[in-house]
């Protein structure tokens, strides 16, 4: 495996369920440390890392919606909650002395800084980790297309979407034992085949702006930091 890397800056989405780990609700202090440890690894290595975290713990404008609330309502609570899941992020990583900055999309002043191209393009060539909280700071959206529109905003190499399965399979693998990974699929593949890999908006917004994205899953140890030198763990769409 070469040493070297091979993304210089990648946009790193994280769905909010991941951060649940072993607990029944929330956020899981374990998973930040562990989260912490292996985005310190990349840092090390230099590559500039751009954040984007879901709410799906917290809130889901979609289930309020269900249980009776506005959508409208039920988005902002979900963008809401993405800007609590960044904050827990931050106060690992800079517990793990990495310098760390959370921007909104929903200003929130004295809470996080409004979210600036510029400035977030300045403070991840100053090697900071930049968290992109509050989606887009529009409902109907989820925080997949949030996480492609920064990454291609703020030129990424890749967009790295961390599941819970090692990649993207022609049926659910979780009910399915007989199901197919992709290792390569192209955009108009994933809507072709009608793949849930992420949401449509996300997939056209990369496929108009030639945004790779590779879908892996963080919980085997050492992907991330394998996927930045060049390996090829999960499924790579482009
Ligand atoms: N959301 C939104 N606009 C956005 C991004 C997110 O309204 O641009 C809301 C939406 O209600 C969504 C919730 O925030 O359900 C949490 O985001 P998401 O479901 O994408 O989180 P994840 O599934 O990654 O945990």
């Amino acid at each position: 495996v070469a040493k070297e890397k091979v993304y210089k800056r990648i946009l790193l989405k994280l769905s909010g369920e991941a951060l649940t780990g072993q607990e029944a609700f929330g956020i899981d202090p374990r998973v930040l440390d562990h989260l912490a440890l292996e985005i310190g690894q990349l840092v090390g290595i230099g590559v500039q890392i751009g954040l984007v975290v879901g709410g799906g713990n917290l809130f889901r404008g979609a289930a309020l919606q269900t249980a009776g609330l506005d959508r409208v309502t039920g988005d902002h609570m979900g963008m809401l909650a993405t800007v609590m899941n960044a904050l827990a992020l931050r106060d690992a990583l800079e517990r793990s002395n990495i310098a760390t900055q959370v921007m909104s999309s929903i200003p929130m002043s004295g809470v996080v800084d409004h979210y600036d191209r510029r400035k977030a393009i300045r403070a991840l060539s100053n090697g900071d980790v930049v968290i992109f909280s509050a989606g887009t700071g529009n409902p109907f959206f989820t925080t997949d297309s949030s996480a492609c529109l920064r990454g291609i905003e703020v030129d990424a190499d890749v967009v790295l979407k961390a599941t819970k399965v090692d990649g993207v399979y022609d049926t659910d693998p979780m009910k399915n034992p007989e199901a197919i990974k992709f290792d390569q699929l192209t955009y108009d593949e994933v809507l072709d085949k009608k793949l849930e890999v992420m949401d449509l908006t996300a997939i056209c917004l990369c496929r108009d702006h030639d945004m790779p994205v590779r879908v892996f899953d963080m919980a085997e140890r050492g992907a991330l930091l394998s996927i930045v030198r060049g390996g090829t763990e999960g499924t790579l769409i482009q």
